[in-house]
């Protein structure tokens, strides 16, 4: 009876092990920023046969009507799924919003865009410090965007959202890991830049800037130029200067072909500039992965 019960233990021990590890095992791709498509979860059927493809993970940005549709397809699958709170910065229930995407395990809040505030303003501040205290990442839109209605008035304006503006947010809020999407296109010096001095801050390269690129593909090395400099004007690093990105699809409307397209590019920009692959491997998943774990 003792050797039974001891044999029980030693099964239930290692199935439990054997979970930890599948649930920790870090995946080869980390898609920060793919929009959820339409409240529809046959939408994230076809996304996860994408992510098993490429073992890969995405971050996707859910509007609070479709947190519970979000949440039942993460539960599921756990190491392929992961949400984000896609949270307007001037809706006047934002806090409640966090609250409840919070309490629902997603992991970060964005793709926040078009607010009618500079994105530093300080009447955001609650915001990201309440996603700061829930170890969220928070995903901005930057530079140009998107005019879908133009016969229509609108109150959006780019001017209020340069990536500049998030330096104040990154120094402000230390522990937020603040992801610019779109390297502020094309803003890239300064939001590159800024990536040198905040090592909470990173961007994604998705949007246009690779295809207006794409014959030009080294121009990167001139934005993301300071790897191995050792200066008492720069932050001393081991890493390569991209380690500053971090993969973004940015798809939308559910073009997933977009996933493969920008995949593809960011392969070849990277391969352009000779960024060696460990490097790569923290673009594409390590860094990503490191940060979800520091903030569990
Ligand atoms: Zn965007």
């Amino acid at each position: 009876m003792k050797n039974l019960r001891t044999l029980t233990f030693f099964v239930a021990w290692a199935l439990l092990a054997v979970a930890a590890r599948g649930q920790t095992r870090p995946p080869k791709l980390i898609d920060a920023h793919h929009h959820f498509y339409d409240g529809d979860p046959a939408y994230l059927d076809k996304v996860l046969v994408k992510l098993e493809r490429v073992d890969g993970l995405a971050f996707i940005l859910t509007p609070p009507k479709d947190l519970e549709t979000v949440r039942a397809a993460m539960s599921k699958h756990p190491d392929r799924l992961l949400g984000f709170g896609d949270i307007k910065l001037d809706d006047p229930d934002v806090l409640e919003e966090i609250d409840r995407f919070h309490e629902a395990g997603f992991r970060g809040i964005g793709e926040m865009t078009s607010p009618l505030k500079n994105y530093d303003d300080r009447t955001y501040w609650p915001i990201y410090e309440r996603a700061e205290k829930y170890g969220m990442i928070a995903l901005f839109h930057t530079g140009i965007v998107n005019r879908e209605h133009p016969e229509a008035p609108s109150d959006i304006s780019v001017d209020r959202m340069r990536p500049t503006t998030l330096d104040g947010i990154a120094r402000r809020f230390p522990k937020l890991t603040v992801i610019g999407a779109h390297l502020g296109n094309p803003d890239y010096a300064w939001a590159a830049e800024i990536t040198r001095w905040n090592p909470n801050l990173y961007f994604d390269l998705s949007g246009s800037s690779l295809i207006k690129k794409q014959d030009d593909l080294t121009f990167w090395k001139s934005i993301f130029w300071w790897s191995g400099v050792v200066s008492p004007h720069t932050p001393p690093s081991g890493t390569s200067a991209f380690e500053r990105l971090v993969f973004g699809s940015d798809v939308f409307n559910g073009e997933l072909d977009e996933f493969d397209r920008e995949l593809e590019r960011y392969h070849k920009m990277l391969d352009a500039c000779a960024v060696p692959p460990a490097a790569q491997a923290n673009i594409f998943s390590g860094t990503l992965w490191r940060i979800l774990n520091e903030k569990r």
